[in-house]
């Protein structure tokens, strides 16, 4: 029973988008509290833990980051699937292309997900990149605003490397804050 109860608590959140976009960067600073200046590459699969207390309860939440190997999709990819609190699509603000890509990442995860109605946010990194004299050439919030609605999705932008002050005041309290740890 002890068991079921631990497996009932862990939120199993999978953090999914374009090489490149940050993934590793942003698990590691919601798990850890910093920016990791050189990530290696993933290799297949990985995931980091973050204990939470929300109102008195205990929840782990496990964030897995992938690599998105074909070779690795194919035999892992059941597996990854399964069992799915919440899903992260990811892409860099600063490069067009893994915004594009979206669309092929959220085919993918509905054919997986069986019809499962999973909560699903639109995730902007590398806010701290964003440089309004190229807007061109970034991908503008009303974008990806107009995205997340088309998608049924949350939306927000954030920055693994610098984390927006909004949102650690915003979220102060509730005990979710994702950079808390940066206290
Ligand atoms: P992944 O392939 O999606 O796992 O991406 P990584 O986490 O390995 O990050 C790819 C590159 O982007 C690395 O050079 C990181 O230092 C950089 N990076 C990741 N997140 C941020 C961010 O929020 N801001 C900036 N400026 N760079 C970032
Ligand atoms: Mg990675």
């Amino acid at each position: 029973v002890s068991s079921l109860l631990t497996r009932s608590r862990t939120f199993k959140v999978l953090v999914i988008g374009d090489s490149g976009v940050g993934k590793t960067c942003l698990t590691h600073r919601l798990c850890a509290g910093q920016f990791l200046s050189r990530p290696e590459a993933t290799i297949g699969v990985d995931f980091r833990e973050r204990m939470l207390d929300i109102d008195g309860e205990k929840i782990k939440l496990q964030l897995w980051d992938t690599a998105g190997q074909e070779r690795f999709r194919k035999s892992m990819v059941q597996h990854y699937y399964r069992n799915v609190h919440a899903v992260l699509f990811l892409y860099d603000v600063s490069c067009p292309a893994s915004f594009n890509s979206l669309a092929s990442w959220i085919e993918e995860f509905r054919q997986h997900s069986l019809g499962q109605e999973i909560p699903r946010f639109l995730v902007g990194n590398k806010s701290d990149l964003r440089d309004l004299s190229r807007a061109n050439d970034q991908v503008s919030q009303e974008r990806a605003m107009s995205f997340a609605k088309a998608h049924s999705m949350m939306f927000f932008e954030t920055s693994a490397k610098n984390p927006p002050n909004k949102h650690i005041n915003r979220q102060q309290g509730d005990g979710q804050a994702p950079y808390q740890q940066d206290k």
